[in-house]
């Protein structure tokens, strides 16, 4: 089984996706961190995004390990958030790890988190989710997640929303037959509660 979960940043699809997995005994996959991983590689060094996402190593799990490196820290921040969603724009680099998904997800059971999921990278889901939340509220969240400016969030939030919703390949959108949720006003329990009911029913 897959469950797909999209949806902008700070919908609260990582805390969900992953408690969802927990509950379920499924393995857990969070594409995003793959997009940083680049944009960290692309921050460092002038190879073109694209050389980068088809050679560097990139390793999921407690820790995100890249080229060995353990980067679990400093693909959270700010400027590589910023990176990861210009090098989410080219065509190249999503071919490439779409590919690398797409073969994750082959073997085994998976909640499978990011923004393409459910429409491009494994349309055929048993489970689609699309999670969301009102702005202020999203931007509100990842400012204390990260200790930052909410204002400051809410800026960057929104020039990576319009990135991420208006590019050629694979525009954030909820893919066909998904599952709306507005998380502004339900906790994440409740959110969990939801898609392992929704899980259940299939
Ligand atoms: O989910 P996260 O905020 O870690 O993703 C970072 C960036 O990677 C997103 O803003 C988006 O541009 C890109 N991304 C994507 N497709 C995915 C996952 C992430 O384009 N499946």
């Amino acid at each position: 089984m897959v469950i797909a979960i999209d949806g902008p940043s700070g919908a609260g699809k990582s805390t969900v996706a992953r408690a969802v997995a927990a509950a379920l005994g499924l393995r857990y996959l969070d594409t995003g961190a793959m997009y940083r991983c680049v944009a960290l590689a692309s921050l460092r060094r002038t190879t073109p995004a694209a050389e980068l996402a088809a050679g560097v190593q990139i390793e999921l799990g407690e820790r995100v390990l890249l080229d060995g490196e353990d980067v679990t820290e400093a693909i959270r921040a700010p400027e590589v958030s910023a990176r990861a969603s210009q090098v989410a724009a080219d065509p190249d680099v999503r071919r490439e790890l779409t590919g690398a998904q797409r073969r994750l997800l082959e073997h085994g059971d998976w909640v499978a988190e990011g923004r393409d999921i459910g429409t491009v990278v494994a349309p055929q889901a048993e489970v689609k989710v699309y999670l969301t939340a009102r702005e202020d509220e999203r931007a509100r969240r990842r400012a204390v997640e990260l200790g930052l400016d909410a204002e400051a969030v809410l800026a960057s939030q929104r020039l990576r929303d319009a990135r991420d919703e208006t590019r050629e390949q694979a525009p954030l959108r909820p893919a066909d037959g998904a599952i709306v949720i507005d998380t502004s006003g339900l906790t994440p329990e409740q959110v969990v509660a939801r898609i392992v009911a929704l899980a259940a029913g299939r």
